[in-house]
Order: structure tokens, then sequence, then C-alpha cells
């Protein structure tokens, strides 16, 4: 880590990769004896368990012990979801041994660290689970967290700890070690071990040039996220063959950094939903500094100073540069 240039982030970035590698060994504690009361549903129908809270909790208590500044936050979870006392307490049995809160007060208060009223010109964005379903159901998500200043990503980490580390193996499939990628602003994509983020560093590319017909998809597993229908008329024109990969959570991202996948495509469902920026922001930045290019399905940059929302984007592609043009275009013609 130490002989590597990260740029002028480097100190935060390694705040930030602890503060991941820590709340993924909770997640993935939490993951293999999840109940069914660790569960909640949140007012617009979304699931939320007791991971989200735990995860959110450590990162923020981790960046607010090692930051010498005060941080704002965007961050996905509400310390106020956390209604009853037993699922306080089920977060309590998971953190307290590893975090200074002692009571249901602090814990609230570490959930909703750094979220300001003002718009902040540098802040962290959060996803503590991204893809709480695939978590629910046992697969893929992802610790998502992003640094966002002077309008643009500045540092991106996703801890991914159900993906195999190891590129021959099928996405798809759980490991049980993980894997965790990080990228700096022009300083690359990089996967680390997700238990000691200081060993094991290794330089991530997306795919060299290949033909549209070698070209392989990863989308969401969830129907209600992306239109799979028109997603697959959208590769059926193109002459994309290869079968698609399924994930859930930015791990798609991932995949497509690391060149096991090529495309990674979300077309809106509902005409007025808008994508949160912490369900892209560690992911468009680590895909872009592996070699792809990010944009909306109309080719737009998407920009991250709008709030908790993409409110000037729709949907996401993100493909090698030689293909994205064509890909804009067929979307164009197909939505
Ligand atoms: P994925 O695992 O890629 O399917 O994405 C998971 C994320 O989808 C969650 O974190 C939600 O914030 C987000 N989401 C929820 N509803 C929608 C929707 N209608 N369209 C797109 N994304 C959504
Ligand atoms: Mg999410």
């Amino acid at each position: 880590m130490e002989n590597n240039n990260f740029g002028y982030h480097a100190e935060k970035l390694k705040v930030g990769l602890e503060a991941v590698s820590l709340a993924s060994k909770i997640t993935r504690r939490i993951q293999n004896s999840l109940v069914e009361e660790d569960i909640l549903t949140k007012t617009d129908s979304s699931p939320v368990t007791i991971a989200d809270f735990a995860a959110q909790t450590i990162v923020n208590s981790t960046l607010a012990k090692r930051l010498p500044k005060a941080v704002s936050m965007v961050s996905e979870e509400e310390g106020s979801n956390l209604t009853n006392n037993k699922t306080l307490e089920s977060v309590m049995k998971f953190i307290k041994n590893t975090l200074d809160i002692s009571n249901h007060l602090q814990l609230k208060a570490a959930i909703d660290f750094g979220k300001n009223k003002e718009k902040p010109k540098k802040f962290w964005t959060l996803d503590p689970i991204d893809g709480t379903k695939g978590f629910i159901r046992g697969q893929q998500y992802a610790i998502s967290l992003a640094y966002i200043e002077e309008n643009e990503i500045q540092l991106g980490i996703l801890g991914c700890p159900n993906l195999n580390p190891d590129l021959s193996c099928d996405p798809e499939v759980v490991h049980k070690k993980g894997s965790l990628l990080f990228a700096t602003k022009n300083h690359g994509a990089w996967s680390t071990d997700i238990d000691n983020p200081y060993r094991n560093l290794k330089r991530v590319r997306s795919s060299s040039e290949l033909s549209i017909e070698q070209l392989k998809l990863c989308e969401s597993v969830e129907a209600a996220h992306s239109r799979h229908n028109v997603t697959k008329r959208i590769l059926n024109q193109l002459g994309v063959k290869q079968d698609s990969i399924k994930l859930d959570s930015q791990v798609k991202y991932a995949v497509v950094a690391r060149g096991q996948g090529h495309i990674y495509l979300r077309i809106p469902t509902l005409e007025h939903y808008k994508e949160k920026i912490w369900d892209h922001a560690a992911g468009c930045i680590i895909a872009e500094e592996a070699g792809l290019v990010v944009s909306d399905i109309h080719g737009k940059r998407l920009d991250f100073n709008c709030g908790e929302e993409l409110k000037k984007n729709a949907g996401i592609v993100c493909a090698p540069s030689y293909h994205h043009r064509t890909i804009i275009r067929s979307i164009e013609k197909n939505i």
C-alpha cells in the first residue's frame, strides 16, 4: 500500500478501506445467521436488515474516529427506521465488541452521523448493504463507500463479501472469503484482500478489445430494477451471443471492471425513478478507472451533485469505450 501512489486522498482511502473491511466481517456473520425477525420493511416497501444498520454504524464510526475533519455523509439508512427495541438489541449484539457504543441513543446517532440538511460540496456517500434483496437470498451484495469533491468522485470502495477473488470462478457462485475493490481518481482501480486491505494488492483492468459477439452482459437479478425484456432485445439486435450474468448490487461494476463481464445495463422500469448516488458512486469510479465508460442510457455522464439522486440521469450504461456509442444508439431505438 505504502509503495503505491493513490493521490491526494490516500489517507481517506486508507480509513475507508479499514471501515469497509470491518463492516464486511460483521455483515458476513449476520448473513450466516439471518432470521426473519432481522428483516424490516421501510416506508417505501423496500426491505432493510440489521446488517444494513450495523454496517452503516461501523463505517460511520470508523470515519468519525479516524478522520481529522468534520465529515458530511449521504447515506441510505436512517436511525428513525429502527423503531423496536428487539431490532436495536440485535444490531447492538453484532457491533458491541467492535465499537464504543453502549446504548440505543448512541447507536442511532452513529447511523445518522454526518447527515447534513445543506448540500455539502465535499461528502462521502454510503450504501451499507447494496443489494439487500441479494443479501437476504444469501447471494451477492456490496458495501459501497465513495468520496465526492469538486463535482467528481475522488475515491470509491466496494466490499464484496461473497465475490470470489479468483477471476476464473463464476461470480454468481457465493464465495466465503470475498473481494475488496477500490479506485482513486486518475490512479487506477485495484483489488485487495477483504480481511487485510494492505495485502495482495492487484491492479484491476477491464477486458481489452473484444468483438460484440464476445461481450457478456451483467444485469440485476431483480426485474423491477432493470427491464430485462428490453435488454434482451437490445442484445439480440447488437448480436451479443454470450449468456448474461445476473447479480445483485454494485458487484456488477466489480465484475465488469475485472473483465469477467463486459457491459452493465440498467434500463429504467419506471418513468420517474431516479437512481440513488450511493447505488453507483463507488462502482462508477472503479469501472472508469478500470478502463470502461459509464453514462446514463442517453450517453450523458452521471452527475453526482444533485443531492441523493442522479436527478439529471436515467438508467446506466457501463461498457467498453469502443462499443459504448453503438449500445446507446441501440437503446434509443428500443425504449
Ligand atoms: P440491484 O441489486 O442492482 O438490482 O440494485 C439494488 C438497488 O436498486 C437498491 O439499492 C435500490 O436502491 C435500487 N432500486 C430500488 N427500486 C428501483 C427501481 N425501480 N429501479 C431501479 N433501481 C431501484
Ligand atoms: Mg443500494
